[in-house]
């Protein structure tokens, strides 16, 4: 049993965070921090399984991403969340009370979760201070007011206050939605690709600012994203996304270095995949013999070299080769190089200082540590 919890003691309800809270004298105040909890949800549409029985489970104020490629599921995972969507089997937990499941569903409204949407709209007709209030109508008028400024102010828009949306840059509407998100002080953020339609310049800042804010308010954040340096960048975690079920969470560190399966690998860095066969638990390649845990003889292997995980020299330790082509692409370079015992010819990333011309001779030294090795695909 879990003892008494800050953020419900307040009242017998989740409610959202503005009804009750204490006015603040300074910026976004301290939310109460909540754990969130999705046990097996999966959730059908007829025929097709969006969420396979997610498992997840983020601690209070815990920022994670959720990151996988297009329609796995990650909108409906945090409309369920939301409570925007219902869980076809499965519970969410927010401080571990349940809040959907079989026998329970808690409206959006009384789980103080904030959610911005990827095409986040401001109303036109709102004024912008309008626009932020408009998620604090329980509070009185003026204290709705003051509370919409100091977050306006909060991202550098309070001189708009009192303008239109339209007058404001994209970057400008995204700080408003932001602004609206954060007022009424959730304690569950989540975020729907809140930056993939930002250009790059402004995308770091924006980056920058939300997370700032999020940290400010202790917000236990979900920020969805398809774009693994910029989950590496942002999340405490990773929550890797495939076909409605996560098949990995953990710290980018994790995931890089210890990646469950071939799908993570690709996700978080460019590798060399060969295919051997497995003879006695284990894999002769050109540089080592490698073990298969857990795959029988006759199995093939994939053998994942990073790009990286090469180096070169010109009469170092290794094996022979030679270098036949080389891509510029600004502090790196990427070399494709022939090795001996190897059938085709492997990438491998140098530093562009290292200067290597097409046609060179090379000796090439691959860190069997760093090499990884996970089952054929069927
Ligand atoms: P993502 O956000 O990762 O791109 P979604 O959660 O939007 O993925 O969608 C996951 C899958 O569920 C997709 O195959 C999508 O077509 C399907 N899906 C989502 N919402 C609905 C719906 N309301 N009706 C039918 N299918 C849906
Ligand atoms: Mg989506």
């Amino acid at each position: 049993m879990n003892s008494l919890k800050p953020w419900l003691s307040r009242s017998s309800q989740l409610k959202p965070a503005t009804e009750g809270a204490a006015p603040s004298g300074g910026r976004a105040a301290a939310t109460f921090a909540a754990r969130l909890t999705f046990e097996g949800v999966t959730r059908r549409y007829g025929e097709t399984t969006a969420l396979a029985g997610v498992d997840l489970d983020i601690a209070p104020a815990e920022v994670v991403c959720l990151l996988g490629p297009s329609g796995c599921g990650k909108t409906t995972l945090l409309r369920i969340a939301a409570g925007i969507e219902k869980p076809s089997e499965g519970r969410v937990l927010i401080n571990d009370r349940e809040v959907a499941g079989p026998s329970c569903f808690v409206a959006p409204e009384h789980r103080s979760v904030g959610l911005m949407f990827q095409d986040f709209a401001l109303f036109p007709h709102l004024t912008i201070l309008g626009n932020v209030a408009f998620g604090l109508k329980g509070l009185p008028r003026d204290e709705a007011r003051r509370e919409a400024l100091k977050a306006l102010a909060r991202v550098g828009l309070e001189n708009t206050a009192d303008e239109y949306p339209h007058i404001l840059s994209g970057g400008q509407q995204q700080r408003v939605a932001l602004a609206r998100a954060i007022v009424p002080r959730p304690a569950v953020m989540l975020m729907d690709e809140p930056f993939s339609g930002l250009d790059v310049q402004l995308r770091e800042a924006m980056q920058e600012e939300t997370m700032g804010l999020l940290r400010e308010t202790r917000a236990t954040s979900v920020i969805v994203t398809h774009d693994p340096e910029e989950a590496m960048r942002l999340g405490d975690r990773i929550a890797v996304m495939t076909r409605g079920a996560v098949v990995q969470a953990g710290s980018a560190e994790d995931l890089y270095h210890q990646p469950a399966g071939l799908f993570v690998a690709r996700l978080f860095s460019e590798i060399n995949e060969i295919t051997y066969p497995v003879v006695g638990g284990k894999v002769a390649t050109p540089f080592a013999t490698l073990p298969a845990p857990g795959l029988s003889d006759g199995a093939s292997a994939i053998v994942c070299v990073r790009e990286r995980g090469i180096t070169l020299s010109q009469d170092g330790p290794g094996l022979a080769g030679r270098v036949l082509d080389v891509k510029f692409l600004g502090d790196v370079a990427r070399l494709e190089v022939g090795i001996e015992g190897f059938d085709k010819p492997l990438k491998v990333r140098v530093r562009e200082l290292e200067g290597w011309k097409r046609g060179a001779e090379v000796r090439a030294e691959i860190d069997p540590g760093r090499v990884l090795v996970f089952p054929g695909e069927a």
